[in-house]
């Protein structure tokens, strides 16, 4: 597996493609993601960039540059390139469907899984979330499926408004979170802070019912 060295350049002044090398080491570093998937895109005028296929299990996040895809938007060019990542087909029809999207994020997040499974909404409980709104379950549709790309922007639609501000985002069945953000910082950030949230949730039945539980007496 080749491992390039990060740029020199400061994140906010290198290429598309090198943006979206960092954020994907990023994700997998902070645990937004897994292994077993994702993917990660940016729209930049009429053009898509996004991650390749079999991005998280056959090089762990660890990609280059060169290997970032980039096609036009429109037509089915991109998508007949032999490593389109399978979710690919979701992050078109979002851009397709909202204008004011620039970049989308697919990710499996460990706070956010568990939500997934029991196919239940994350509703915000932290400041930093607030503006995301609570974060729906989508209705199940096989991976990879057109049922699921229709079912995300489905998803999105009438959250406009919450688009506008950072981003929104969906959650899929037994699988993990869309994001779709104005940019990749934007997506990223948002993708954070909604797993944060997540364990936020989580950790509350952890907490002991007083907190002299733990107390211990001195003599
Ligand atoms: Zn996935």
């Amino acid at each position: 597996m080749q491992i390039e060295a990060l740029s020199e350049k400061p994140v906010s002044e290198q290429s598309v493609s090198e943006q979206i090398v960092y954020m994907a080491r990023r994700m997998f570093e902070r645990r937004l993601t897994d292994m077993a998937g994702g993917n990660i895109s940016a729209r930049a005028g009429d053009t898509l960039y996004i991650t390749p296929r079999y991005a998280g299990s056959r090089q762990h996040w660890q990609l280059t540059a060169a290997e970032i895809l980039s096609g036009p938007l429109a037509g089915e060019g991109l998508q007949r390139h032999p490593r389109f990542s399978r979710e690919g087909q979701a992050h078109l029809a979002i851009y397709r469907a909202f204008p004011e999207v620039g970049a989308v994020i697919h990710a499996h997040p460990f706070h956010v899984l568990p939500f997934c499974v029991a196919g239940r909404p994350i509703e915000p409980v932290l400041e930093a979330t607030q503006k995301f709104g609570v974060t729906p379950v989508l209705p199940y549709a096989p991976a990879h499926s057109e049922d699921l790309a229709r079912f995300v922007v489905d998803g999105l639609r009438g959250r406009e408004a919450t688009l506008r501000k950072q981003a929104a985002a969906v959650l899929l069945p037994k699988h993990g979170i869309v994001v779709a953000a104005l940019d990749l910082w934007a997506a990223i950030d948002a993708l954070e802070r909604i797993d944060w949230n997540a364990w936020c949730i989580l950790s509350q039945g952890m907490l002991p019912s007083s907190p002299l539980a733990y107390a211990v007496e001195l003599p």
